[in-house]
């Protein structure tokens, strides 16, 4: 009877022993060959997640109707029935209302970081008003012995004609005294620096004349919105060519 219970006590050890080793066996065969497989789930939800996200943000900047990317220059005039509603900047300057808190933001922020000798000069303009800017500037040329085609044409590269100026859409800014040695101010580096994060784009830069047909203009900042402004920073693209970018984007995505 002893050797009988002896025996069955020696089974329950080995048998528990057993049991003991495929546990611990289980256990790492799941914590050194299945955890790979866990890992790739992770990462597969991640790039899931990454990809909806560029989705996302295709969507957002594919929107070539949105009102932020509005270009208007010499061969595009304003739209028919073009109407904006406008905010006071102060007394006598007005901006697009959807977005003068940008602009009234990045100016405040600026000069609470020091960097204060900052005004505007000139924002929304009339039609109207900017019908006499561009003839007294041919004017000017005219005074100056041009005939009246040519001082037409020089008038353009400086001014532009009525209808066709980003100051005629409430969405563009002149600072200090619209000179091009505003380059060489500390206001100037510091809207290079964090002008994208207002939403604000140097226009008319050296570099890209031939593709806006406008001279620089270091004082004259476009808004686009922070994602529409990062990005033309990031392509170095002006306005005419981040448009055409979105749009070939557009049409890309269509086919898929
Ligand atoms: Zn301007």
């Amino acid at each position: 009877m002893k050797t009988v219970w002896l025996i069955f006590k020696v089974l329950i050890v080995s048998l528990f022993i057993v049991s003991m080793i495929i546990t611990g066996g289980i256990i790492y065969y799941k914590k050194n060959y299945e955890q790979p497989e866990i890992k790739k789930e992770i990462s597969k939800k991640i790039e899931t997640q990454t990809v909806e996200l560029q989705e996302g943000n295709v969507q957002i900047i594919e929107e070539i109707n949105d009102w932020r990317l509005i270009l208007v220059n010499s061969e595009n005039p304003l739209p028919e029935n073009f109407a904006v509603e406008l905010a006071n900047f102060d007394y006598s300057r007005q901006f697009d209302s959807r977005a003068i808190n940008e602009l009234v933001t990045m100016i405040k922020t600026m000069k609470a970081e020091g960097v204060k000798n900052i005004w505007v000069q000139s924002a929304y303009r009339s039609p109207e008003y900017q019908e006499n800017l561009f003839n007294n500037k041919v004017k000017e040329f005219i005074n100056m012995g041009k005939s009246p085609e040519e001082a037409e044409r020089l008038a353009s590269k400086w001014v532009n004609k009525s209808e066709t100026s980003e100051h005629n859409v409430g969405l563009a800014v002149d600072f200090n005294n619209v000179k091009v040695d505003f380059e060489k101010t500390r206001e100037f580096a510091w809207l290079i620096e964090n002008a994208e994060n207002y939403g604000f784009v140097l226009r008319y830069k050296k570099e890209k004349k031939d593709i806006t047909k406008v001279n620089y203009e270091p004082w004259h900042w476009r808004y686009v919105g922070v994602e529409h402004a990062k990005e033309m920073n990031r392509l170095d693209m002006c306005l005419e060519e981040y448009v055409e970018y979105i749009k070939t984007k557009n049409t890309n995505n269509k086919k898929y």
